[in-house]
């Protein structure tokens, strides 16, 4: 990998902390799509996170100091590296992650806007004064950085899941400690050798890595931290969220979802099938925003299924390096192993594979992209996330029940449906029980609105200005005697 680098210097094997690229190198990092050995990255201990910590504890009051503007410049230059090294980032995030190469410079790219937006909304964060309810006294609330913030992001978006977080910290005045995925850690090392090229001072953006557990419980109980930030599985979500809970700490969730993708009968269909086909296989259906369960009307059920599957047998499967592919691997035989239980699961209910629903005969974690139709509505994969290149297609009647099986998940990240009347178009989007709902489109992530999810899919929201919201405290101060 290194020798394919315009910028060898970006391919890091140690840990950064206050400034100072540490550890020893042991944990390997490998291509999913061929296996090979890329790098090794330090395995950090439960010391080291508490060491990381008290860097960022170091850093903060000089940084929290900094005027807005100061700050602004310094993640705009950020912003400009990462535009500058786009396509050894890329290359980097598509060795160490599997997505096509033209997908792994989309998530650059959109990384990178997270982190030119919020150079723009450091800028903004404005306070309040307040009618006071008395005649000597003028009240106001000001915003000031949280302090120490905790990130945990996973292995599905090793570059944009880090800049959502990093970037609003940093432009609020708080410091950073994060722990990348373990599968995924090279982008994020990436992104720091060019945040310090930018300027970011030392002990402002700390990256661990290593074992999971004990570096995360540090981040969640460590006096010092204020806020974790945390995009994963809800399982690891839950553990995160009552280890936080002894010291009080703020958190930000992101975790699973279960979106519904809804066709009505009104709905242009075509532009319905190019939806889906982002929604679902984007990342090989790796992402938590992927439509996992797909609902078709019975006036269109059979036309949908014809043209989803047509352009599903056009994809093609192979090392995302290579030109043309559109599906590289999955992350690992787990993740495959999931995939088959919701395949077997569904067709012992039922459902006809349509195309796919085996193992690429590339091997290795390379799968076949899968539509299923005829799904019975209490398959498996209709409550849980199969995060793979699976279709499945169920029926419905009438709006009511469709919104009714849409809703019946504890899950609320995104929902997807297309409709061309108007008034549904309302009903349905207020009637959905999610965070996010995408309307005529399967694509809904950009850095100005706010991402999140309800219910069990987690707390808060990222990008937009309510993203750097997280980020501050709001501290009211009451001026008497005047
Ligand atoms: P996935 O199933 O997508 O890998 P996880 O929730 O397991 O999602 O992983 C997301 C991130 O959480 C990764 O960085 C992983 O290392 C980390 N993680 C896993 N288990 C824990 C834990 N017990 N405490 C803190 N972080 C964890």
């Amino acid at each position: 990998l290194r020798d394919r680098l315009k910028d060898p210097s970006l391919l890091r094997e140690h840990c950064y902390i206050e400034g100072a690229w540490v550890g020893t190198p042991v944990h390997p990092v490998n291509n999913p799509a061929t296996g090979a050995a890329l790098a090794k990255v330090p395995q950090m201990t439960a010391a080291d996170a508490a060491h990381a910590v008290e860097a960022a504890q170091r850093a903060f009051p000089a940084w929290a100091k900094f005027t807005a503007k100061q700050r602004s410049n310094i993640l705009r230059k950020w912003f400009e590296l990462i535009i500058a090294n786009r396509d050894d980032l890329a290359l980097i995030l598509t060795s160490e992650q599997g997505k096509p190469l033209a997908e792994a410079l989309g998530e650059v790219d959109i990384g990178g806007a997270y982190v030119e937006f919020f150079a723009e909304e450091a800028r903004r964060v404005y306070g309040e004064t307040i009618p006071a309810q008395r005649p000597d006294a003028r009240l106001l609330a000001i915003k000031q950085p949280i302090g120490v913030c905790g990130a945990i992001t996973p292995w599905n978006f090793p570059s944009s899941m880090i800049t959502r977080k990093v970037s609003p910290a940093l432009a609020a005045g708080c410091t950073v400690v994060l722990k990348p995925a373990n599968e995924t850690p090279l982008s994020a090392l990436a992104l720091a050798v060019l945040a310090e090229k930018a300027g970011a001072p030392k002990g402002v953006f700390n990256i661990i890595t290593g074992d999971a557990p004990p570096i995360g419980k540090v981040l969640c109980e460590h006096p010092a931290v204020r806020f974790v930030g945390f995009t994963g599985s809800t399982e690891v979500g839950k553990i995160l969220y009552r280890q936080a809970s002894v010291g009080v700490k703020k958190l930000g969730l992101e975790l699973g979802g279960n979106a519904p993708f809804v066709v009505f009968d009104d709905a242009d269909i075509d532009a319905a099938v190019e939806g889906a086909m982002v929604s679902k296989y984007r990342n090989m259906g790796q992402t938590c925003v992927c439509a996992n369960r797909l609902y078709a009307q019975d006036g269109i059920y059979d036309q949908f299924v014809e043209k989803l599957s047509k352009k599903v047998a056009a994809m093609k499967v192979g090392d995302g390096t290579e030109q043309g592919v559109t599906q590289g691997p999955l992350i690992n035989m787990d993740a495959i192993d999931k995939v088959e239980r919701h395949i077997a699961n569904a067709v012992k209910g039922g459902a006809k594979i349509v195309i796919g629903g085996k193992r690429h005969a590339l091997g290795g974690t390379f799968f076949e992209p899968t539509v299923l139709a005829n799904v019975a509505p209490d398959a498996l994969v209709s409550q849980e996330e199969t995060f793979g290149p699976m279709a499945p297609v169920f029926r419905f009647k009438d709006e009511a029940d469709v919104i009714a099986m849409c809703n019946n998940s504890p899950f609320g990240l995104a929902s997807y449906f297309y409709s061309r009347d108007l008034g549904r178009v309302w009903r349905v989007a207020e009637a959905l029980e999610s965070g996010m709902v995408g309307v005529n489109t399967g694509l809904i992530t950009t850095e100005v609105a706010p991402f999140g999810g309800v219910k069990e899919s987690g707390l808060g929201r990222e990008g937009s200005h309510h993203g750097i919201e997280e980020y501050v405290e709001i501290k009211y101060v009451m001026m008497a005697g005047i």
